[in-house]
């Protein structure tokens, strides 16, 4: 799978505020996830916890107006949080074969992490690019955009 770098990205940093913790759209995986964190089965994690699920991804409830797992300003299933909660604020988009990730408008107006990265963009794109591609499956990336970055990268460091 290609990852295509998007230029127009903003480094971020999560802030842990839980302003965007509403209703996130959930997959099959993530929910076997949650419910082997929890011990409970699969059918009684979509019961408690889903609006719906169609067979491929659902939709986490909220418990006024907020995520029923958020408690506070965390999330009480961080570790297995669903795969949209830890690329936030990047939506993934697969089109023709190629990964892009993009910023929804919600988080260009409401997040407070934008602006706030350490790592320069196209490190952070790579990084949460090569989270989703692990994420997926799916076999090794080619290597082509952010992929040749880290290529560069790598023989970057081995000169110095
Ligand atoms: S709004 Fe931004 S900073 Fe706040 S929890 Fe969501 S991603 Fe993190
Ligand atoms: S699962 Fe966790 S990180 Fe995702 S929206 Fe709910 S509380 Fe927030």
């Amino acid at each position: 799978m290609k990852i295509k770098p998007d230029t127009k990205g903003i480094a971020w940093t999560c802030r842990m505020c839980g302003k965007c913790c509403d209703s996130p759209t959930i997959t099959k995986k993530d929910i076997a996830n949650i419910s082997g964190y929890l011990k409970i089965s699969f059918e009684e994690c979509v019961k408690r916890y889903l609006n719906y699920f169609d067979g491929l991804k659902g939709e986490v409830k909220e418990v006024n107006g907020k995520c029923i797992f958020l408690k506070g300003n965390k999330c009480s299933i961080y570790k297995v949080r669903p795969l949209i909660c830890k690329i936030r604020p990047y939506s993934p988009q697969l089109k023709n074969g190629e990964l892009i990730l993009t910023y929804d408008g919600w988080f260009l107006e409401n997040c407070p992490g934008l602006f706030m990265g350490d790592l320069p963009v196209e490190e952070e794109y790579l990084k949460y690019g090569i989270a989703v591609v692990k994420y997926l499956g799916v076999e090794e990336p080619t290597p082509n955009g952010l992929f040749e970055i880290q290529k560069r990268k790598k023989e970057e460091n081995k000169k110095n």
